[in-house]
């Protein structure tokens, strides 16, 4: 037994000495500002960057939040329990919602909206369905997140309730229904992380591409890169007109239930280098 460990760690030793004598000689390898890579490698289609090239420009260090939700470091905050001055009304006015318990509350005076506009973003959003419950199917604690003030991703009270797939939680609504229904009970804090990217238009305003999202409702993936057909509409098929905006601001719904809000934020998406 003693020889065969003794023969055991001897040929790892063996092993460990090649693979550092293999790595220390790989042909090719070249050193820029102390990052290792190569440069005579093949181009990488699109980009002025070969194959593992470390010239490439580092991808920026975001601070992740210190909770799981929190928002990270480069974060434009659009609500943080304080202040409702980021958002208005349709007509531009201040934010009808109150404010209670440091949290925005849906209610009369209609939709509500970013004064900022954005084009693709990643969005964290979190709400509470109200208690006790009221009302059923579509009328159980109704609000939305529009990405580009058009684009809706459904908010329900979909926990014992059933509804239209493709307009129950999470839904991209009329559209597509979730993967799954990752609904929390009312009176639960419920999370939104979405990635939007927006239509892309040709020269002459014509689509190119359509806007997508991928969706994660309380952690679970419920939109998977989903193509929109249009902008969201009700009881008609949705559909791209020439000129569609490729910016807008993130709206909140206002459909008769009063849903709450806390802890919104978004970051602009920027393409890699
Ligand atoms: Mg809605």
């Amino acid at each position: 037994m003693i020889n065969q460990t003794f023969t055991l760690r001897a040929s790892v030793a063996a092993l460990t000495l090649l693979c550092a004598a293999q790595i220390t000689a790989r042909a090719g390898e070249t050193n820029i500002d102390g990052i290792a890579g190569f440069q005579d490698t093949p181009m990488l289609p699109g980009t002025p960057w070969h194959v593992h090239d470390p010239s490439r420009p580092q991808p920026p260090i975001v601070t992740p939040g210190d909770q799981p939700g929190k928002a990270p470091s480069d974060a434009i905050v659009l609500f943080d329990g304080t202040s409702s001055d980021q958002w208005v009304d349709a007509n531009g006015n201040a934010c009808p919602w109150p404010l209670e318990d440091g949290c925005l509350l849906s209610s009369k005076g209609g939709d509500i909206h970013t004064k900022q506009e954005f084009g693709d973003v990643q969005v964290h959003v979190e709400f509470k369905e109200p208690l006790p419950v009221k009302g059923d199917g579509q009328g159980r604690g109704n609000s939305g997140v529009f990405l580009m003030g058009k684009f809706e991703v459904q908010v329900l009270d979909c926990y014992d309730n059933k509804t239209y797939p493709d307009g129950q939680t999470s839904a991209l609504y009329g559209q597509h229904p979730p993967l799954a229904n990752a609904c929390r009970p009312p009176g639960e804090w419920q999370t939104y992380d979405i990635a939007f990217t927006t239509p892309r238009v040709n020269a002459d305003g014509s689509i190119k591409e359509p806007a997508y999202a991928t969706v994660f409702h309380n952690g679970v993936l419920v939109q998977n890169h989903e193509a929109y057909l249009g902008p969201t509409g009700w009881r008609f098929l949705a559909h791209y007109d020439d000129h569609t905006p490729v910016t807008g601001p993130v709206a909140l719904q206002y459909h008769n239930n009063p849903v709450r809000f806390r802890n919104i934020w978004i970051r602009p998406i920027v393409p890699v280098k």
